[in-house]
């Protein structure tokens, strides 16, 4: 099955969390985003929560109370851990039943409400881990704008490949150090030599940036050897979240050749604690188009459904704060916005072309979509773009520069589904920071 439009989608419905209802919340009931928290400071343990307006309903403790029939209940006791994984391995069907009755319990007039406003703990006293033990994680390269840019700056001449048009991009990252509101010291490493021919350099990473990306949670996996279709993608999907990809350009630069980045990009990588799930995305599914000017794409990954509904609407902005700006007390300053629906490939191609060769994923696997820039110069989702590989540094409105970022540098990225006549969607926030290197 699949998610559709259902009762839980009624742009009508308030939640008793009077927060929830505010119009500017993240986390209206409409959208019952799923993470892994615990109060802050506190050796408690890590469970899972929902989000609802600025409230974390505590499902480990909802489900030791056994509020629930059926496939929610068997879903919310797999809430009952550490992670989401046991949840995510459940499958859609069991994701709409917890989320109906999640919906049900947290609406205005709910029976449950006596019950369950105990179990909320304030975001404001939360902390957040990873919010699924990630077993793999991919990261893709599907905006054709990132793809056009950044290759243009390694070479000039030949800046799409004639692979790009056909196959969805991607390596094989890391796991082990993707995070939520991370600190990280600069990476030090090799660089290219100052002269062909000579040794390279070694030392503190001096061409540091970000990328804007998402990230796709999977659900239920696949036997290996078995692949996913495009038309049965959508159901091995759980949610989204923001994804940060750290990358180190003058790393990256001297390494990429012959088998692509190594550890340019497995050093951090930075994740919202919140999953936005796909069911909660179902009304901003928009058409996936394909220029007719461009190559269409194999039968594996086509189909007129993935046309109609295959893109999602979810309008993204990345922001920076410096050292200077927090001590000076300066709003963070906003360095560029960009939207998912302006991707070459979409989710269910991604699944379906990630297992196509017999590729088994599995439950919390997470698949960064690359760099999401959009169309225009003021779209790019990486400093290397908007500083054009440093020679443009990005002025700051509080007069600093940034071709690159500086250690105490903070990145935000944010993410938003709006939408006439429906409540805003909200994502959360990813965080990261970087730290001076060790040498
Ligand atoms: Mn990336």
């Amino acid at each position: 099955m699949s998610t559709s439009i259902n009762e839980t989608h009624d742009p009508s419905l308030k939640s008793w969390v009077a927060s929830a209802n505010t119009g500017t919340s993240d986390f209206p009931v409409q959208n019952l985003p799923y993470g892994v928290f615990r109060r802050a400071g506190s050796q408690e343990a890590f469970r899972p929560g929902v989000a609802i307006g600025d409230q974390i309903l505590d499902l480990a403790a909802l489900a030791a109370r056994k509020p629930f029939d059926g496939r929610a209940g068997e879903a919310l006791a797999a809430c009952a851990g550490d992670s989401l994984n046991a949840l995510m391995a459940l499958g859609q069907a069991h994701w709409s039943a917890l989320r109906l009755a999640l919906s049900r319990a947290l609406r205005e007039g709910a029976a449950l409400r006596a019950e369950i406003e105990p179990l909320l703990v304030a975001q404001a006293d939360a902390e957040y881990t990873a919010p699924a033990r990630i077993g793999d994680y991919t990261d893709f390269y599907i905006s054709v704008h990132h793809a056009t840019a950044v290759g243009r700056q390694f070479r000039p001449d030949n800046p799409l490949l004639p692979n790009y048009k056909w196959v969805p991009i991607g390596y094989h990252g890391r796991a082990s150090s993707v995070g939520v509101n991370q600190r990280f010291p600069r990476p030090v490493g090799q660089t290219r030599p100052a002269a062909e021919g000579e040794t390279p350099q070694f030392g503190p990473c001096a061409r540091l940036d970000y990328e804007l990306e998402l990230g796709i949670f999977v659900g239920a996996g696949n036997a290996q050897g078995e692949r996913i279709p495009l038309a049965q993608a959508d159901s091995h999907v759980f949610g989204l979240c923001i994804l940060n990809d750290w990358s180190a350009r003058d790393i990256q630069a001297w390494e990429y050749q012959p088998l692509g980045p190594f550890l340019s990009k497995n050093f951090a990588s930075t994740i919202s604690p919140w999953i936005v799930t796909m069911e909660a995305l179902e009304p901003f599914r928009t058409q996936w188009k394909r220029d007719a000017a461009d190559p269409q794409p194999l039968p594996y990954l086509a189909s007129e459904a993935n046309r109609e509904r295959g893109a999602y609407d979810v309008q993204m902005e990345v922001l920076i704060t410096t050292e200077k700006s927090r001590a000076a007390k300066q709003p963070p300053a906003r360095l560029s916005r960009s939207n998912f629906r302006d991707a070459y490939w979409n989710v269910a191609q991604l699944i379906a072309h990630h297992t196509v060769n017999g590729c088994n994923l599995q439950p919390g696997d997470l698949l960064g979509t690359g760099t999401l820039s959009g169309p225009q110069p003021s779209e790019a989702g990486s400093l290397l773009e908007l500083s054009q590989g440093g020679k443009s540094p990005v002025e700051l409105p509080w007069g600093e520069t940034r071709a690159f970022l500086q250690d105490g540098d903070q990145i935000i990225i944010r993410a938003e589904c709006v939408k006439a006549g429906y409540p805003r969607i909200g994502f959360g926030e990813s965080s990261g920071t970087v730290l001076p290197a060790r040498t």
